[in-house]
């Protein structure tokens, strides 16, 4: 009966990412009270756990429950996120003589993105809390999956976006039955108006990394990419980067699967690219040290609107990853995300975002200045589908 009920999570606590402070993962937690940083689940991986146990598991990212912090599995709210496929782009890679090029389509998770794991897993943790209302502040694809999460928990749910992010964000919100606010500015704006809307702290803000599981939905990318190629890994990542919850969750995943033996402990790790547009680069200046760090960055729009975020809270959570892995940051215009939307439909019938085409345009612009080599096995993260983002890139599919 216990395994019923229990998830047998093997959460143990949470870490201040700045000073490795303890906080109890079984109370309902915001940002640490030390450094006012985002909190970083930690679990048991000392006991034995064979991955054998994943071969009858659901192809969904709760197949990897024990590593996972909800503890009942009650509360799971779930829409079929996560197990997304990897696919073998051979058009593209006999075009620039490439060995191995590979893109994960999170495009084809409910809500059409990867935000549906981050928000499945918070929306979870908060029904587990008994939390009864969400708030949060989007660029648009993170507010579609929390309206959708929200109404399929029984919550209240409130999102306040850019107004010009394309209808499609917003009116997807309405069909969930969420309340939403239009704002006049990027998501750091947004972020000051759910302070305001939430004075009284009624609902759970679920912004970026301000509480501690969308990292760890976000993480379960990670999981995938490493069992979906049979516990091996890529030479290079390259990842959209805007708040950061997948390059940090990704790179969090990596270390977990070494602690816990899945991935061997010699493994090579992946070397992570962190891929912004031009229009909003703030962690590619302070990578540069054009600046000491984003706090007063101010971002322009962008056809990439998940990439709009001018001011994260985990820019220092991003660069260590950077460095860790030996990665690097690079920067797309609004033009090359069209063509590389242009490329990847004509060529290998994706019809991706365009944070999707940023990044496969970065793999090509780091393989022209010699950063990566041809021979080199390369990942892609497609985040999410193009669909959503028709307003942006209407007329321009065939412009060559
Ligand atoms: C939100 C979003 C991103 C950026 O994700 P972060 O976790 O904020 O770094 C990239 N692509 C799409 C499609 C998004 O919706
Ligand atoms: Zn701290």
């Amino acid at each position: 009966m216990e395994t019923n009920i229990r998830s047998a999570s093997r959460i143990r606590n949470l870490a201040c990412s700045s000073c490795g402070q303890q906080y109890s993962s079984f109370e309902l937690q915001k940002l640490s009270g030390c450094c006012a940083m985002p909190l970083v689940s930690e679990y048991d991986l000392s006991e034995p756990l064979s991955k054998e146990i994943l071969a009858k598991r659901e192809g969904t990212m709760w197949r990897y429950r024990e590593l996972l912090p909800v503890l009942s599995k009650s509360n799971i709210v779930s829409l079929g996120e996560g197990f997304t496929p990897i696919l073998e782009l051979n058009n593209l890679a006999a075009k620039y003589e490439l060995s191995s090029l590979v893109l994960k389509d999170e495009g084809q998770n409910p809500t059409g993105s990867f935000k549906a794991r981050g928000l499945s897993m918070a929306i979870s943790k908060a029904k587990e809390f008994g939390v009864t209302g969400c708030i949060i502040p989007t660029a648009g694809n993170a507010g579609v999956a929390m309206a959708a999460y929200c109404a399929r928990a029984g919550m209240k749910a409130v999102v306040v976006m850019p107004r010009h992010t394309p209808a499609a964000f917003k009116e997807e919100c309405y069909w969930y039955g969420a309340e939403v606010h239009l704002i006049d500015g990027l998501i750091n704006d947004c972020a000051a108006k759910v302070q305001e809307l939430n004075a009284d702290g009624g609902l759970l803000d679920v912004s970026t990394l301000k509480e501690p599981y969308r990292l760890e939905g976000k993480k379960t990318m990670g999981y995938e990419i490493a069992e979906q190629l049979n516990w091996s890994l890529p030479d290079v990542i390259l990842y959209p980067a805007g708040g950061g919850t997948g390059l940090i969750g990704i790179w969090k995943a990596f270390q977990e699967l070494k602690a816990l033996g899945w991935l061997a402990s010699d493994i090579k790790l992946p070397r992570m690219v962190a891929v912004q547009a031009e229009n909003c680069r703030p962690l590619i200046d302070t990578y540069t040290g054009k600046q000491a760090n984003a706090k007063q960055y101010v971002g322009k729009p962008t056809i990439a609107n998940g990439l709009a975020v001018p001011r994260p809270i985990g820019e220092n959570m991003m660069l260590r990853v950077i460095q860790e892995s030996e990665g690097t940051v690079m920067g797309i215009t609004e033009a090359e995300m069209l063509e590389g939307m242009r490329e990847l439909g004509h060529r290998e019938g994706l019809f991706v975002a365009p944070e999707g085409a940023a990044v496969w345009m970065a793999a090509r612009k780091l393989i022209t200045s010699g950063w990566l080599s041809p021979s080199e096995s390369i990942l892609l993260l497609n985040t999410g589908s193009g669909q959503k983002y028709l307003e942006n890139v209407t007329g321009q599919a065939g412009i060559r």
